[in-house]
């Protein structure tokens, strides 16, 4: 069965809120201003650049150019945040949402399901890691802090093959991928850009290395 060429329905809907989670996690995770959460999980003012792009899609002829969405994002989060993005993150969003798009135009929904976890996780890490409230109501909060509270103090850790300590590594790894806050409440989040760091200084100095004969070495960072 060949899916519809153009996106409607089911697939439109799919798409529409695609937009959102790419928006909201990106600026989640690198806020710099307090992130409130709202009923939707948006901040209220990133509901505008929100609805600005899927409008972009819907008036604008195909085909859709990334290098205007990419203006687009920036302009609005300039707008809306005074923040002026230079690294690269606006192109990844927008390649992010064209990407998507052409998956929804298929009826490939997979992506669709994994923004809509991981936004949730996202947000209820940035959540509990700010939240002091021993009766807090916000859904799962207090199995996220259960889970913090594990890392702390498990003897047995990652290397001893504890589960939930894998479990807690992967999200924060998740969210350190995209973390630019210097000073981040997110437990270990700290950690793991700074091994980040070292990674990204040894393979430059490889890097450095290989061009001095002449070899353009190629080395990956990211892992996934
Ligand atoms: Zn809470
Ligand atoms: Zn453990
Ligand atoms: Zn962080």
């Amino acid at each position: 069965m060949v899916g519809p060429r153009v996106l409607q329905g089911e697939s439109l809907e799919a798409f529409n809120e695609g937009i959102g989670y790419i928006l909201n996690q990106c600026f989640a995770l690198q806020t710099v201003i307090d992130y409130e959460i709202g009923d939707n999980n948006s901040h209220p003012k990133l509901e505008q650049l929100i609805a600005d792009v899927r409008s972009w899609f819907a008036h604008s002829k195909e085909p859709h150019h990334i290098g205007e969405l990419t203006i687009l994002i920036k302009e609005g989060m300039n707008t809306a945040f005074d923040l002026v993005i230079r690294d690269g993150s606006a192109e990844d969003m927008a390649a992010k949402i064209m990407g998507i798009r052409a998956q929804c135009i298929v009826g490939n929904f997979e992506n669709i399901k994994l923004l809509r976890e991981q936004g949730k996780m996202n947000v209820l890490l940035l959540h509990s890691s700010q939240c002091d409230s021993a009766h807090c109501r916000y859904p799962n909060c207090r199995q996220m802090k259960g889970l913090f509270y594990h890392a702390k103090r498990c003897r047995t850790r990652i290397f001893g093959g504890c589960v939930i300590c894998k479990k807690v590594w992967y999200l924060i790894q998740l969210h350190a991928r995209a973390c630019n806050k210097s000073e981040c409440n997110v437990p270990r989040c700290s950690d793991v850009k700074e091994h980040r760091r070292r990674l990204q200084q040894q393979s430059n100095s490889q890097q450095r290395a290989g061009s001095s004969d002449g070899n353009d070495v190629e080395v990956a960072n990211n892992a996934g």
